[in-house]
């Protein structure tokens, strides 16, 4: 049996999946990864990615956060490749109990997942630092260079969880809810190594482990199947059957 038929049959055998997903993902949809040999860590900035986008850098460096995140964090005009889709299609057939994943793009739900767990938080909710006040993704994007706030002339901050900051409690109880109680749960386009958010699958307790990634990961020597490909097309071939 190939993989792909391996694949098949471990979704077939399944009833509560968890796709648990990072930028490889949506690579597929033309947003650059970080570690890939083309991903964001290997271009050049004046600062490393991930001094960028981390708190103090925001608090101390506004200007120059914005100019990196409205550049290399935000795509616009991204939209849900294979992979996405395939996930909302096992969910809506009753098969998948939860998408976990680290990105920010808000992909899976635009490919019409509905319990997304979104550890990292999404580009697409922006809050004023002092009054609160919601700003959509286009509202933020139309301000030049940093926004500010309409009503009270503070920062806006989007809510995403940037280097230094701590997860939001009721979203990674959920997700870690959704993971211990998986039969099957699908590691896919990431690199393992962001934590907290790597550690969830460890509360994996379920029958099969599955690895859809490009390069190895740390979780392939203990999966029962791992596929090093690319996700949209590896999925493409899955039928999901009820
Ligand atoms: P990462 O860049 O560290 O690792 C990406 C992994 O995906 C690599 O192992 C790579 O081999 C694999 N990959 C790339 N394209 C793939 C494909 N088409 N199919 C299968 N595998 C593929 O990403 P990470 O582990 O998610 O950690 C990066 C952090 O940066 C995350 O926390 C996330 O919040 C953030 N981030 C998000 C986005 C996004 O929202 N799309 C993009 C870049 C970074």
């Amino acid at each position: 049996m190939d993989k792909i038929e391996q694949l098949q049959k471990i979704f077939d055998e399944s009833n509560r999946i968890v796709f648990f997903t990072g930028a490889g993902v949506s690579t597929e949809s033309g947003i650059p990864d970080f570690r890939s040999v083309d991903g964001l860590y290997n271009q050049k900035y004046r600062y490393p990615p991930e001094r960028i986008i981390s708190h103090s850098f925001f608090r101390d460096n506004v200007e120059e956060f914005y100019r990196f995140y409205k550049d290399r964090m935000v795509y616009p005009l991204a939209r849900p490749n294979a992979a996405h889709k395939k996930m909302a299609e096992f969910e809506a057939a009753g098969k998948c109990i939860g998408v976990v994943t680290q990105n920010i793009d808000g992909l899976h739900t635009v490919a019409g997942s509905k319990n997304v767990y979104e550890v990292h938080g999404t580009i697409n909710k922006n809050y004023c630092t002092k009054c609160h006040r919601f700003y959509s993704l286009d509202e933020i994007m139309a301000k030049d260079g940093v926004p500010y706030c309409d009503d009270c002339g503070a920062v806006i901050k989007p809510d995403v969880v940037l280097y230094e900051e701590g997860l939001d409690d009721l979203t990674v109880s959920g997700a870690i809810r959704a993971i211990s109680q998986a039969d099957c749960l699908v590691i896919t386009g990431t690199s393992l190594v962001v934590y907290p958010a790597a550690g969830f699958v460890n509360y994996f307790n379920g029958k099969y482990l599955v690895v859809i990634n490009l390069s190895s990961t740390s979780s392939d020597s203990s999966a029962d199947l791992v596929v090093h490909g690319k996700v949209g097309e590896v999925l493409s071939q899955i039928k999901v059957n009820a």
